[in-house]
């Protein structure tokens, strides 16, 4: 009996791949649309779903605060530039930490979550932060690529300052890898949001070499599932394409982390209910992440 339920479920699987990959439904090539919430009803009989639909284009998979960039994955070209502020210009945004010199900039948002997180420092008693570099361009990567070389700094269109997602967080008191801000943030920094992008023990898979300054933000609840794991961004992105759907428990709220793939030129509907989060995985997905805060009543008050 095992069996053969093994082999009806498999031979729902072909039929629901072949819709998607080699036969899509006349509506659906029509529409270039495949609808993932009406194709899961089918091969499983529940009842309709009534939580309201997201489209999602593909488009999305390369925005978001979970774009992978590394060697092989350049920053995506229309990504377009951030709206950064210049912190020289801003020293009323420059309090309880130091910038390393005229050209530091920084989304706001960024700033504001690193601004959070060295406030939790110091109550800590680690208190002697710098923003050594933030949003760099395309020709500031250039120029450190060629002083610093292949190994110790990206080529341009590889680095994740291009995103504004990341910055190189220094310490007062000495090398990162040795100061207490370092030690500090290397075991708190997934508190809020953000990862040491570049551990000493994952080199090979990350591509770079131990940055004990280089911190990327890619938001809760991930960095949290991140730090349980104890995964880089390469890892945690296969993880969710393996499992697919992951939950997690953070702050009191319960999180559901889903991967869905999405096809050259195709859009996907997924049922939606609650808050949500889109990021792409600038390769061939997305990552949708539905929380329940209580407070909403769907997802138009939300987007
Ligand atoms: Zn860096």
């Amino acid at each position: 009996m095992k069996k053969l339920m093994f082999g009806v479920a498999a031979a729902l699987f072909v039929v629901g791949y072949g819709l998607i990959t080699y036969q899509p439904p006349p509506e659906a090539v029509e529409d270039n649309l495949v609808d993932l919430q009406e194709e899961t009803q089918d091969q499983q009989q529940q009842p309709e779903d009534t939580r309201p639909v997201l489209t999602i284009a593909q488009e999305e998979v390369y925005k978001g605060n979970l774009l992978l960039i590394n060697r092989q994955h350049a920053v995506p070209k229309d990504v377009g530039i951030p709206d950064v502020v210049n912190l020289v210009q801003r020293q009323d945004l420059v309090e309880g930490f130091g910038i390393l010199d005229n050209n530091v900039e920084l989304p706001l948002d960024m700033l504001q979550k690193f601004t959070g997180m060295i406030e939790a420092a110091k109550e800590d008693g680690v208190s002697h932060f710098l923003i050594n570099s933030g949003y760099r361009d395309n020709e500031k990567q250039d120029e450190l690529y060629k002083e610093m070389g292949e190994g110790y700094a990206n080529a341009p269109g590889h680095s994740e300052h291009n995103l504004g997602l990341s910055l190189d967080i220094g310490s007062a008191l000495g090398l990162m890898k040795n100061a207490p801000e370092g030690e500090w943030l290397k075991h708190n920094a997934w508190k809020h949001g953000f990862i040491l992008r570049y551990p000493e023990d994952k080199s090979d898979i990350t591509g770079a070499v131990y940055e004990p300054w280089h911190f990327r933000y890619v938001g809760l609840p991930h960095s949290a599932i991140m730090q349980e794991h104890d995964f880089v961004l390469e890892e945690y992105l296969d993880y969710l394409k393996e499992e697919r759907n992951v939950t997690a428990q953070w702050d009191g709220k319960m999180y559901t982390v889903s991967y869905y793939l999405i096809a050259k030129g195709q859009r996907i509907k997924i049922p939606i209910e609650g808050s949500y989060e889109l990021s792409g995985n600038n390769t061939d997905g997305v990552i949708v992440t539905t929380w329940d805060d209580g407070a909403s009543d769907g997802m138009e008050e939300e987007q």
